[in-house]
């Protein structure tokens, strides 16, 4: 059974945004296998902790799958996301509808600012204010148990200075990504209210997420947000 987490500021009459959890137990996602009919394409960008952003802006872009962690389009009927087992996965979209995105961001998209660079296409290619963007932030290893080395640690501070974001505790440093990103949302000029918050930690619930750092598993939850189609296209 699929038990999709949707965050309520994204969906709305225009567009269709979740977070899956473990009962998806699914390596490669389909439209079919999401039991999704009201889109007519499903597009996951090949993965690799990069901050290559692709945007898909005609149905021709969307033919060659390229090597990114953000996808932006503002296409209508095609269903974009990303896989992640701890790192974090944040969906975007414009107030009015007219414009998506899903971002892969692990320790190292966030030290590279994966979703500033997102945030500042949106913003400036799409003639957005920071003020109609609206976040949502889902399941991902938290500040409770990503542990991690003093050299990330220093990365991620080049992007987003210090912060509760960042712990050095007696067992050493903790990260949450989680708490870094909505940082560098709310740096880009995202009013807080916009960005909604997962309170879930993949690690604290191996039983509902994938989590690699609990289980090394080569499995993948994935999110998901897109433009649906208007009742008339769909019915073509
Ligand atoms: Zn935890």
């Amino acid at each position: 059974m699929v038990a999709n987490i949707y965050p309520v500021n994204l969906n709305n009459r225009q567009v269709l945004a979740f977070f899956t959890d473990k009962d998806t137990a699914i390596i490669n996602y389909t439209l079919e296998s999401l039991s999704i009919s009201s889109f007519k394409a499903l597009y996951m960008p090949r993965q690799g902790h990069t901050d290559n952003v692709q945007i898909l802006l005609k149905w021709q872009d969307t033919r060659s799958v390229s090597i990114s962690d953000a996808v932006i389009t503002n296409l209508k009927g095609i269903l974009i996301g990303v896989k992640t087992a701890d790192c974090l996965p944040i969906l975007l979209s414009s107030k009015d509808g007219a414009l998506v995105a899903a971002v892969h961001a692990g320790w190292r998209g966030t030290a590279k600012a994966i979703l500033k660079k997102t945030l500042d296409i949106m913003i400036n290619r799409f003639s957005l204010s920071a003020d109609d963007i609206l976040v949502a932030m889902g399941p991902s290893i938290r500040g409770c148990c990503y542990e991690v080395g003093p050299e990330v640690v220093e990365k991620i501070i080049e992007v987003t200075g210090q912060g509760e974001h960042i712990k050095n505790t007696n067992t050493g440093f903790y990260v949450d990504l989680c708490k870094a990103n909505t940082r560098i949302a709310l740096g880009a000029g995202v009013p807080a209210e916009n960005i909604w918050v997962s309170e879930y930690c993949t690690y604290c619930n191996p039983e509902r997420f994938h989590s690699y750092r609990y289980s090394k598993t080569t499995k993948r939850q994935g999110a998901f947000i897109g433009i649906k189609l208007d009742s008339e296209e769909n019915n073509e």
